[in-house]
């Protein structure tokens, strides 16, 4: 059984202050819920003190980037010696925003997920087709190219602790979710990719979250459909309100 996992990508948003009314209201409404996996991305200045307000929680830590050295002279980044010290456990990679503003390639995600799970971070690796490319009937295609590049040397026993977000870039933050069986298909043959990869056993452990404007009134459906094990949720996740009903309503199969 795939345990799934809701995860919350906060982006620019939330000041300390803001970010620990936010968790403290999460932990309030979520304490009894065992068998999901839920995790916090908070801006980097909030970390510790997010770490802090869920010591001893069933709500996570994660980062929302990483920088693939430990130490060195580069201005800005943040390693994942820096992350796991502030108490991470996750790390988004490769997130759209990054690939469109910040140069990201196949290249850097897959120095960073090699990086995060060197030092024991569960990589969440986002892929996914702009609106352009689902017109032009390259959704797998991209996939595919994501996939494949980004997992470049990734042993099978790695495989298992990476977990990956199908996040169709035209859906996120417009309010446009893909459909269920949208991103049911896609999904399936990111399984299929993965099944060829790694085989088919190793395949069927992999979680595939969704990503791409989740709300509380479309995570049944999206979750209960064969291969989403969860979501990746920005906007709805600066919310108590709003990411508690993601969580609730996110199905366990
Ligand atoms: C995201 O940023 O990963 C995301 C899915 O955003 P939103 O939920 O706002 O579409």
């Amino acid at each position: 059984m795939r345990r799934p996992i809701i995860a919350g990508n906060w982006k620019l948003f939330k000041t300390i202050p803001e970010a620990l009314e936010l968790v403290i209201g999460l932990k309030r409404e979520l304490y009894q819920i065992e068998d999901k996996e839920i995790v916090v991305c908070p801006p980097y200045t909030a970390l510790s003190e997010v770490a802090e307000a869920l010591n001893s929680s069933n709500i996570k830590l994660g980062a929302q980037d990483l920088f693939w050295l430990d130490t060195g002279a580069y201005t800005g980044e943040v390693s994942p010696l820096m992350i796991k010290d502030a108490g991470c456990q996750y790390v988004i990679i490769g997130h759209s925003e990054r690939r469109t503003y910040f140069q990201e390639t196949n290249e850097t995600v897959n120095k960073k997920i090699k990086a995060a799970l060197k030092h024991e971070l569960t990589p969440i690796v986002c892929i996914g087709e702009t609106l352009k490319e689902r017109q032009a009937e390259q959704t797998f295609k991209v996939i595919q190219d994501h996939l494949e590049n980004g997992l470049v040397d990734i042993t099978k026993e790695q495989a298992l602790k990476i977990v990956i977000a199908y996040e169709p870039v035209w859906a996120i933050g417009t309010g446009q979710t893909a459909t269920p069986k949208q991103a049911q298909e896609a999904q399936a043959f990111i399984r299929k990719l993965l099944a060829k990869k790694f085989g088919q056993e190793i395949s069927e452990e992999i979680r595939i979250l969704y990503g791409g404007s989740i709300k509380p009134e479309n995570m049944k459906e999206l979750s209960q459909q064969k291969d989403i094990d969860g979501g990746l949720v920005g906007g709805a996740s600066l919310e108590i309100n709003s990411f508690v009903g993601i969580v609730k309503n996110c199905v366990v199969k």
